[in-house]
């Protein structure tokens, strides 16, 4: 079986409108402030959460 009409270009993007990636969420590590990924150790200090720091690369 066939469509029984073509979907136009404006419907299909309008259906398409929620299909796109969004950027990645990123909150503001309350060490040092820098932006990083929830649930991750800050990039900039190691900070986890309060009473664990992890080291960063070129300071181990
Ligand atoms: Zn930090």
């Amino acid at each position: 079986m066939h469509p029984t009409h073509r979907t136009s270009y404006g419907r299909s993007r309008r259906r398409r409108n929620h299909l796109a990636l969004r950027g990645a969420n990123t909150v503001v590590c309350p060490n040092c402030g820098a932006t990083k990924l929830p649930h991750r150790a800050c990039q900039t200090c190691g900070y986890v959460r309060p009473g664990l720091l992890l080291k960063t690369r070129d300071e181990a």
